[in-house]
């Protein structure tokens, strides 16, 4: 049976559906929001039976190694593509299910040889240099249907492939420029941006009442000359793991703020909430055991130690004075550094000084 062929009118009103997504594409989308739609539009574009997207996850001698990151595969045709899976394709003798793949990737352009047997598939390469996490593959298959691919299809298939590693360019660019990469949390100049904006919409509108809290970890140089830089390393992505895993319940944002020092906003929480939460969480990571590295970092498996956290919080409300994101974290530092001075592992709430 020979494949169906999409209309070269279908494929272009798709790619300017395409296009209008990318200009929307907020820089905070994980890999799933930013590759989903595409890949739908691309599959119905190009009429393929399922589509697949892998990352280029090494390169050893003659062996690719391929990580399916995504499958949309709505009729069930290829339950061997399984995503998070790993593949090894031999560049000089690929198994005929995978040419195409070892194709796209040797001639970094879309192939579409007819494979007798297995019928025919597009593969397109998508670039992305090293630093961003190398290059992935795109393509689909006609499952089982003899090739006959036409021209138009195969320029369309090299447009999305280069419109989707703009898609990644994009979300990445982003990503380095606001994720602290140790933690996963925002960076110190995103979480100043997101007080910033919370300071300006409670000039605007004057809601109930915001919080930032300030913690930091206690005696920190402690734990590195301890144990070692990769240990203290090791904590501090701990500890943004922690707070990562509160962030979904209890508050809204948390960044790192400086070295060890973490910066968490709670909106629309008033004082005693936003106390209760931070209590609970420092009482966690007191809890919290620390796996014992040894000096390469990797984990001892049976010693352990615990940490401690002070935290300093200060209130947003209308009578607060507060004029600049600058103003309200510095009001959490000075509590934070009441806590440190009464002896730490503590939270203090901010109370302005009576004249
Ligand atoms: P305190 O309880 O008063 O906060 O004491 P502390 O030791 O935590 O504070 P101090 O400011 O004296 O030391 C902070 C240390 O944090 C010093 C610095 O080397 C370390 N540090 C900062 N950033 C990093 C990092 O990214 N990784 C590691 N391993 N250490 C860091
Ligand atoms: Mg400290
Ligand atoms: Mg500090």
């Amino acid at each position: 049976m020979k494949k169906q062929a999409s209309d070269a009118k279908t494929i272009l009103k798709h790619l300017g559906k395409l296009f209008g997504f990318l200009k929307e594409l907020d820089a905070k989308a994980g890999i799933d929001e930013s590759f989903n739609f595409p890949l739908e539009i691309i599959r119905q574009a190009m009429m393929f039976d399922v589509s697949v997207l892998y990352n280029v996850s090494n390169i050893i001698e003659t062996r690719l190694i391929l990580e399916i990151v995504k499958v949309l595969d709505p009729k069930g045709l290829r339950p061997d593509l399984k995503e998070s899976q790993k593949l090894q394709i031999f560049l000089n003798d690929p198994d005929k299910r995978y040419v195409n793949e070892a194709l796209a990737f040797l001639n970094k352009q879309v192939s579409y040889e007819n494979v007798p047997g297995t019928g025919c598939d597009i593969m397109g390469y998508i670039y992305l240099p090293e630093s961003f996490g190398g290059a992935y593959l795109f393509g689909g298959d006609f499952c089982g249907k003899e090739s006959s691919v036409k021209y138009y299809e195969v320029a369309g298939v090299e447009i999305m492939c280069n419109f989707l590693s703009t898609i990644l360019m994009k979300t990445q660019f982003q990503q380095q420029a606001e994720i602290d990469h140790l933690t996963g949390l925002f960076n110190s100049f995103k979480i100043k941006r997101k007080a910033d904006y919370v300071v300006k919409r409670f000039e605007r509108k004057s809601l109930s009442c915001a919080c930032v809290a300030m913690g930091d970890i206690d005696c920190f140089k402690k734990i590195n000359d301890t144990y070692g830089h990769i240990q203290g390393d090791q904590v501090l992505k701990k500890v943004g793991e922690i707070l990562s895993a509160s962030l979904r319940g209890v508050f809204d944002v948390a960044g790192r703020y400086g070295g060890e020092e973490f910066l968490l906003i709670f909106d629309e929480t008033d004082e005693t909430n936003t106390f209760q939460i931070v209590e609970r969480l420092r009482k966690t990571i007191e809890a919290t055991e620390f796996e014992q590295a040894d000096k390469s970092g990797k984990d001892s498996g049976n010693t352990f130690f615990h940490i401690t956290m002070s935290f300093g919080v200060a209130s947003l409300t209308k009578n607060s004075d507060i004029k600049t994101a600058t103003d309200w974290i510095a009001r959490a530092d000075k509590a934070l550094y009441e806590s440190k001075h009464n002896g730490r592992n503590r939270t203090t709430l901010y109370q302005e000084k009576k004249a």
